[in-house]
């Protein structure tokens, strides 16, 4: 163990602990050369109606593509883009790579719904929140009606009456609001219900576990829940066909997961629109 002085405190570390402060920091200069270099692209990842099969909307999720490194997992950069700050610059990469993507696609007449796209911790405390989106809203000619942000129960939380107001704010600009990793969190239900939330989305670790019967109630009450609130309902991480027809006998209306399809990089996600527009079924589409 070694010991470093910082103010009155005594740091202590190992060697395995240092070994995490050099990778966190290998990333940390991998992301602002990333940032420079535009090495943060957007992939799309379908959300599908159950009763009709069709194409309901999106999620644009981040992927961080390194000449050196490779791809580098969100699992594995966002939490230190969150702790160093960084998250917002990416963040805004990411919106306003997503609304060039789906104003083209709208324009092309290829899609007219929403597109998700998740907002951090940090970004929903940014005191000109609202002002930065409608900028690259407007920068990129889209309405607000075509966004939806997904935020995370912790966001909420720590002041959840600073973020009713915030989400008010969102909200009254027609931008939907999602709860993401719904479950997972420690939101109480007394404030779920003052959120001006349009849709919960239903944690894939839930959906993981319907194949038990605790399971399956466990989601029946989240979907119940939901409904109650006037919310939508999309369910996370749905990989096989049985939890396809549970959900759906649930009521669920909404899935994403592998089972549909994965992550598509923006020009694999523009040929899925067009196959939908040619009519085959979406199903057999898809990787
Ligand atoms: P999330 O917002 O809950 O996104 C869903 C994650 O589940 C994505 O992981 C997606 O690829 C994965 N997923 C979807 N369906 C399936 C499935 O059937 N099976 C499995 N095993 N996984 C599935 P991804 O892209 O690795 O992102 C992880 C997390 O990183 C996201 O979770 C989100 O919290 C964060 N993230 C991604 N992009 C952004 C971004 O642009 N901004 C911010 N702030 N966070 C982001
Ligand atoms: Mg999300
Ligand atoms: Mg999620
Ligand atoms: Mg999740």
């Amino acid at each position: 163990y070694h010991a470093k002085q910082k103010g009155n405190h005594y740091l202590f570390f190992n060697d395995s602990m240092n070994e995490q402060a050099v990778k966190r920091l290998q990333i940390e200069n991998l992301m602002r050369f990333g940032l420079k270099e535009d090495h943060f692209v957007v992939y799309y990842q379908p959300k599908m109606d159950i009763a009709t099969g069709a194409l309901v909307g999106m999620e644009a999720l981040v992927r961080f593509i390194t000449p050196k490194k490779g791809v580098i997992s969100p699992g594995l950069f966002i939490p230190i883009a969150e702790e160093t700050g960084q998250i917002v610059e990416i963040g805004e990469v990411v919106l306003d790579k997503a609304c060039k993507d789906v104003k083209r696609w709208i324009d092309q007449g290829l899609f007219n719904g929403r597109v998700a796209v998740n907002l951090s911790a940090r970004q929903f405390s940014l005191p000109d929140l609202t002002a930065r989106i409608d900028l690259i809203l407007q920068k990129n000619q889209l309405p607000s009606y075509f966004l939806e942000l997904e935020i995370t129960e912790g966001t909420v939380m720590d002041d959840p009456q600073e973020a009713i107001s915030i989400m008010r704010s969102l909200s009254s600009r027609g931008i939907h609001l999602a709860m993401d990793d719904f479950g997972t969190g420690y939101s109480s239900l007394a404030y779920l219900k003052q959120f001006p939330l349009n849709t919960l989305k239903v944690d894939k670790a839930f959906v993981d576990d319907m194949n038990t019967e605790r399971g399956c109630n466990m989601v029946d009450s989240i979907v119940t829940i939901a409904h109650n609130l006037g919310l939508h309902v999309v369910a996370e991480g749905v990989e096989h066909e049985e939890q396809l027809h549970q959900l759906q006998r649930l009521n669920c209306q909404t899935i994403q997961g592998y089972y549909y399809a994965k992550p598509l990089s923006a020009q694999e996600f523009e040929q899925f629109l067009r196959s939908q527009h040619s009519e085959k079924p979406a199903l057999q589409l898809v990787n």
